[in-house]
C-alpha cells in the first residue's frame, strides 16, 4: 500500500534514509503511519506541531560495548543495545533480547511497537527496548551470569525504576532478569522494581510468567466471541516453544483447544493427539533441549527439520509466539487454504505485510501482536504498581487484571477500527487506539 497523504510519503522516505538497512524498523513504521492517515485528516495539528516527526525518532539510542570472559578464559566482546523510544506516558518499558540477530534495527523495531503496545495496556508506561546479539544458548550457566553482570554494569547507568525498567525477551527469562536485578542493586546499593520478570522471592509477580501467553488467549477467545465463535474443539498451531509459546498452549488447551504443532529454531513437531505440554515444559524450561527430543518419548508424534511448513498443518487457530517475520505470505495462504479462522500474534511482527494482507482479504480474523501480546508488558506494569506497594497481589488477583486489560485491549482496537471506518481491521485500530494517548501528551507536553 502506498501513502495517500504527501507528508507521510516523505517522513517514511526520510525514515529510511536516516536508518539505512533497517527493514524491520521501516515495515513497523510503514505500518503505523498508514494507519494514522485518517486519524491525521481529523487531527492536523499532530502532523503541524510535529508529534509524528518525532514519534519516529527514538529520544535515546545506548550502544555499548559489553566484554566477558568465557569459560576458557577467552575474552569475548558482544555489543548492548537500549533504545529509550518514547516517555510521554511513563517511564521507558520494554523487553531485552538476547540472540545473534540483535542487531540496532531490531531493537529500533521492537522499541517502536512498544510505544503502542504499552499505551493500549492502559498503564502509564513509554516504549522502550533492549538486549545484545550474545547468544545464550550453548553458554553454560555462569557464562550467561557474566555477560549478564556486564551487560547490567553498563545499562545500569541508564536505567531506573521511573526511568526505564526492562524485562525479558527472546533469550532472558527468570535465570537472566535474576543475574541482571542482583548486579544493578550491587552496583546501585539500592533495592528497586528497576527490572521485571523477576523471580517470586525478591519482587516478581504471580502470572507474570504465564502472562503474555495467557493473555494472547484471552485476547483471541474475546476476538472469536465477537465473531460468534471460540477456542473450544478448535485445532490450535502455536510456533515457538519458549515463554509465550508455553503459556499460550496451557491457556488454549484450558479454553478447549487441541494444540497439535509446536516449534524451535530448528524445525518442529506434530502430535495428532494434542502436544504433551508437560514434556515440552520438561525438556525447554528445566532441560533445555531442542524440541526433537520429543519424538523420543511420542513416537507416534512427528518431527519435521526447519520451521516455515507448521504453517501448512490444518488448524482453526494460529498462535505465531517465535520471532518476526516467520509467516510469510505462502505460510498465510496455506493457512488459509485449510480453513484457519483466525491468527492471533504472540511473537513481535511475526507476519510479513504480505501475510497480514492474505489473512485480511479471506476474511481471517486477525489479532496484531501489539494488541494481542501486550498481557507481558502489562503484567510488568503490574509488577511495577506491587513493587512501588511493597505489596503482592495473589495469582487470581493478576490475572483477573491482565484477561480485563485484554479484553479492554480488544474492544477499544475494535472501536477505534470502527470509528475511523475500518471495522474488523484490528491493525488499524490498535495503531490508532495506541497512538491516540501518545500522541495527546506529546502536544500537551510541547516540543521537547
Ligand atoms: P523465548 O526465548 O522464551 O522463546 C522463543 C522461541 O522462539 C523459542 O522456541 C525459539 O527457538 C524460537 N525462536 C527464536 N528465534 C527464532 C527464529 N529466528 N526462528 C525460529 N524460531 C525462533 O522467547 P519468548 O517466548 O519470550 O518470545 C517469543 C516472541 O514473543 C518474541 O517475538 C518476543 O518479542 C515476543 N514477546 C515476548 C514477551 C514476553 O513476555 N516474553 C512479551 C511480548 C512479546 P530456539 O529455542 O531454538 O531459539
Amino acid at each position: 500500500m502506498s501513502f495517500k497523504n504527501v507528508y507521510f510519503a516523505d517522513l517514511m522516505e526520510k525514515v529510511i534514509k536516516r536508518n539505512p538497512a533497517e527493514p524491520e524498523f521501516h515495515q513497523a513504521v510503514r505500518e503505523v503511519l498508514e494507519s494514522l492517515e485518517p486519524v491525521v485528516e481529523r487531527r492536523p495539528e499532530f502532523i503541524e506541531k510535529g508529534v509524528i516527526d518525532s514519534l519516529v525518532e527514538p529520544e535515546r539510542i545506548i550502544k555499548f560495548r559489553v566484554p566477558w570472559v568465557d569459560d576458557n578464559g577467552k575474552v569475548q566482546v558482544n555489543r548492548g543495545f537500549r533504545i529509550q523510544f518514547n516517555s510521554a506516558i511513563g517511564p521507558y518499558k520494554g523487553g531485552l533480547r538476547l540472540h545473534p540477530s540483535v542487531y540496532e534495527g531490531i531493537i529500533k523495531f521492537l522499541g517502536f511497537e512498544q510505544i503502542f503496545k504499552n499505551s493500549l495496556t492502559g498503564l502509564p508506561i513509554g516504549g522502550g527496548k533492549g538486549g545484545s546479539d550474545f547468544d545464550p544458548k550453548g553458554k553454560s550457566d555462569m557464562e550467561v551470569m557474566r555477560f549478564c553482570q556486564s551487560f547490567m554494569t553498563e545499562l545500569s547507568k541508564h536505567i531506573g525504576a521511573d526511568t526505564d525498567v526492562p524485562a525479558g525477551d527472546i533469550g532472558v527469562g527468570g535465570r537472566e532478569i535474576g543475574y541482571m536485578f542482583g548486579q544493578y542493586k550491587r552496583l546501585r546499593n539500592e533495592f528497586t522494581g528497576v527490572l521485571t520478570g523477576k523471580g517470586l522471592t525478591y519482587g516478581g509477580s504471580l502470572a507474570r510468567t504465564e502472562a503474555t501467553g495467557y493473555g494472547l488467549c484471552y485476547f483471541t477467545d474475546e476476538m472469536l466471541h465477537d465473531n460468534g465463535s471460540s477456542f473450544q474443539g478448535k485445532t490450535v498451531v502455536i510456533s515457538g516453544s519458549g515463554n509465550v509459546a508455553i503459556y499460550a498452549n496451557q491457556k488454549a488447551t484450558e479454553l478447549g483447544g487441541k494444540v497439535v504443532a509446536m516449534s524451535d529454531s530448528n524445525g518442529y513437531i506434530y502430535d495428532k493427539n494434542g502436544i504433551d505440554l508437560a514434556c515440552i515444559q520438561q525438556l525447554k524450561e528445566v532441560e533445555r533441549k531442542r524440541i526433537k527430543e520429543y519424538i523420543t518419548t511420542h513416537p507416534t508424534a512427528e518431527y519435521h527439520e526447519g520451521c516455515s511448513n507448521i504453517w501448512s498443518i490444518k488448524c482453526d487457530i494460529a498462535l505465531p509466539c517465535a520471532t518476526q517475520n516467520e509467516i510469510s505470505e505462502e505460510s498465510a495462504k496455506k493457512l488459509v487454504a485449510n480453513g484457519c479462522i483466525a491468527v492471533a500474534e504472540g511473537a513481535n511482527m511475526p507476519s510479513t505485510p504480505e501475510a497480514i494482507h492474505v489473512f485480511q482479504s479471506n476474511g481471517v480474523l486477525f489479532g496484531p501482536a501489539k494488541a494481542a501480546n501486550a498481557g507481558g508488558v502489562a503484567t510488568s506494569a503490574l509488577e511495577m504498581s506491587q513493587n512501588s506497594m511493597r505489596y503482592s497481589w495473589t495469582f487470581e488477583e493478576v490475572d483477573a487484571k491482565l484477561k480485563n486489560i485484554m479484553i479492554n485491549i480488544y474492544r477499544n482496537s475494535a472501536a477505534a477500527a470502527n470509528e475511523y471506518g475500518m471495522k474488523g481491521n484490528l491493525v488499524a485500530g490498535a495503531n490508532i487506539a495506541g497512538f491516540l494517548k501518545v500522541g495527546e501528551s506529546m502536544l500537551a507536553h510541547g516540543v521537547i
